[in-house]
């Protein structure tokens, strides 16, 4: 079965799928994205995800390309026709098709909106889990709007990369301070070694993730140890466990940091629960 994307108005197939050169996306990066984790036939946490595109976009000066309700029924349309089961789907508004320059366009130009989709294995991610992961550190470098979730992530990029080419998954990144903020695409979470979960507070220079906000509800449901605070390099080297969280990973157990192990080396407790109640406290639409 081919895949289908769909672009500004028209449902494609993804080999063909493609947006002007002088998108602004293209030229500028000059857009927003969401990504929803797809989780047996329902979209899961779409109406967080369509909050935190509408703020990208308010903060952008970006307006929607169309109403909430076809951006909607375009992303069940775009999951049913791929067929996604389990998998992803893509959102991506950018300021639109304008002769370069740097300038916002007119207001007559509209938002351009490309919408694909694709399956992932849970088997392969429930193995990734089983494992969990190893993570380097890396200096932060990015802009300090973080909190818009925009598709310049070429700083993001590049420290994915050199994690990859160091043997490892993820880069988290530190601040002048030695803090740890987050990671390339997931947010930063430590059980530190009194037992207490901790993350990041999304004020202080990270994207403010919608897996991480469920990992929220189920702490505060489940009773767990929890203090919202920034946590060191060192802190997170001498932790129990470490975790990161992405629509894309879920709670993804981290075992190794540079060079050092992580508690016993292995996936902790903690994370590994959250893990299994993960979809006992998202919302769901089905496709
Ligand atoms: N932080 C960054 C920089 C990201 O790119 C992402 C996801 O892409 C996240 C955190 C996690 O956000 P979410 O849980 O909404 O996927």
């Amino acid at each position: 079965m081919s895949r289908i994307a769909y672009v500004n108005g028209q449902y494609v197939p993804h080999k063909d799928a493609a947006v002007h050169v002088e998108d602004r996306g293209y030229q500028f990066a000059d857009g927003v994205y969401e990504v929803c984790e797809v989780w047996q036939g329902n979209v899961v946490d779409m109406p967080r995800h369509f909050d935190r595109l509408g703020r990208s976009l308010r903060e952008l000066r970006i307006d929607w390309p169309m109403s909430r309700a076809a951006v909607e029924f375009v992303i069940r349309e775009v999951v049913r026709r791929n067929r996604v089961r389990n998998g992803m789907v893509y959102i991506q508004v950018t300021r639109g098709v304008a002769r370069r320059d740097h300038f916002f366009p007119t207001d007559d130009v509209a938002p351009s909106i490309v919408v694909t989709a694709r399956s992932t294995s849970p088997a392969a991610a429930e193995e990734a889990a089983s494992k969990g992961i190893s993570v380097i550190t890396y200096p932060e470098n990015r802009w300090p709007r973080v909190d818009i979730k925009t598709v310049a992530l070429l700083p993001n990029v590049l420290a994915k990369q050199e994690a990859r080419e160091r043997g490892s998954k993820e880069a988290w990144y530190v601040d002048v301070n030695g803090m740890v903020t987050e990671g390339g695409s997931t947010n930063a979470w430590i059980v530190s070694k009194d037992g207490v979960l901790l993350t990041r507070p999304a004020e202080g220079g990270i994207l403010r993730g919608i897996t991480r906000a469920v990992v929220l509800d189920l702490i505060a449901r489940e009773g767990l140890a929890f203090e919202e605070r920034a946590f060191s390099v060192d802190e997170a080297k001498q932790a129990r466990e470490a975790f990161v969280t992405a629509a894309s990973t879920l709670v993804m157990p981290v075992v190794r940091i540079d060079d050092t192990v992580v508690g016993n080396g292995h996936p902790g407790s903690t994370a590994t629960r959250l893990r299994e109640l993960f979809h006992t406290a998202t919302d769901f639409m089905a496709v």
